[in-house]
């Protein structure tokens, strides 16, 4: 355990796919040297096989208590080859009418997956069919199977803010790490022969900066402070109104990273007659479950609640801060 855990809760309500924080993220820390396929914040569409592909059926984590070996690392065909665009070529910038195909390696290739490959697609028959986006970074967990996996005792958390990092020169590419984190949000970098992963912006953070994925966000859906502070927007969604979740508790990692789950009312599915069945949900309840753990109805409970308590013109706390008019009120270091 660390003395202090810096947390961030994302509010999936908000979150309109655009992925600027991806991009900002990229362009902080992965555009090179062979991280050129990470992507240590992505934003996948749910219901959805995600990035990797299918990571949420690779394995890893703890089942009570017991720490997870994980499935063999996901073939780099899984995540998507980086892409590496000749631009002088592509019919935009010339009009030769060559079409883009990404090169990696020399080579032109044809992809077959990526981050967010199956972006909008969702579940379900028109006009009832649904989905969302799930912006995911490694979760900075108390319990991390990445850590506990690691048998050159390179991975630690600090002290001081509970970020997990991955010592470059203890690590020696032995990949238990990318395997034993359920989330799969360590990712092996073959020039360099180690694990690579989120680094919870740790130089922004000492500078009194809060992630690059939370400061560019368009949708203002990412709050940031200290889970100790009981003023900060962190502890009052978690612990006090109980709104944000962790992805996937039964990985038994205690994620740092929460969501408020989307409101899965809004709107409401049409019946055969083309009319909105007021009250019913759009996104089965079972799948959020299935993400968020059993806490997700008391959580949707509240959040339509206070929201009701708004539309008549009360004081609500907990919507004041989901709105997160400022980045004072949205980050508290
Ligand atoms: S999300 Fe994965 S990589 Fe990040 S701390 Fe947890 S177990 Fe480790
Ligand atoms: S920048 Fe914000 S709104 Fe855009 S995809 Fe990322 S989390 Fe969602």
């Amino acid at each position: 355990m660390s003395k202090r855990q810096l947390s961030q809760v994302i509010d999936l309500n908000k979150c309109i796919g655009c992925h600027t924080c991806t991009i900002s993220c990229k362009k902080l820390w992965t555009d090179r040297n062979g991280r050129e396929y990470m992507y240590w914040n992505n934003v996948e569409t749910k219901p959805g096989k995600g990035y990797p592909k299918d990571w949420e059926k690779r394995g890893g984590g703890f089942k009570k208590g017991v720490l997870q070996a994980g499935d063999e690392v996901a073939p780099l065909e899984d995540y998507g080859l980086p892409w590496e665009y000749d631009n002088m070529k592509a019919s935009l910038m010339e009009g030769t009418g060559e079409q883009v195909l990404p090169h990696h390696e020399g080579k032109k290739v044809w992809p077959t997956w990526g981050p967010n490959w199956d972006e909008d697609q969702g579940e379900g028959m028109f006009p009832n069919s649904y989905y969302f986006y799930l912006p995911r970074i490694c979760n900075h967990c108390s319990k991390p199977a990445c850590l506990a996996a690691c048998t050159r005792k390179a991975i630690y958390k600090r002290e001081e803010d509970g970020i997990v990092l991955v010592d470059q020169k203890r690590c020696r590419g032995y990949r238990y790490c990318v395997r034993a984190c359920p989330y799969k949000k360590t990712y092996f970098n073959s020039t360099t022969n180690t694990s690579e992963k989120c680094i919870f912006c740790y130089p922004r953070i000492e500078k009194g900066e809060v992630q690059g994925c939370a400061k560019m966000c368009t949708g203002r859906i990412r709050h940031v402070s200290w889970m100790d502070d009981k003023d900060g927007p962190a502890y009052k969604l978690v612990k006090k109104w109980k709104v944000a979740l962790p992805l996937h508790p039964e990985f038994e990692t205690e994620p740092n990273v929460f969501y408020i789950p989307p409101i899965n009312t809004t709107p409401p599915p049409l019946d055969s007659d083309g009319k909105l069945m007021e009250g019913k949900d759009r996104i089965p309840l079972s799948y959020l479950e299935s993400l968020f753990g059993p806490k997700v109805k008391g959580a949707l409970d509240v959040l339509s609640g206070e929201m009701e308590k708004r539309k008549k013109g009360q004081p609500s706390e907990l919507t004041e801060i989901l709105i997160g008019y400022t980045n004072k009120d949205r980050f508290k270091l």
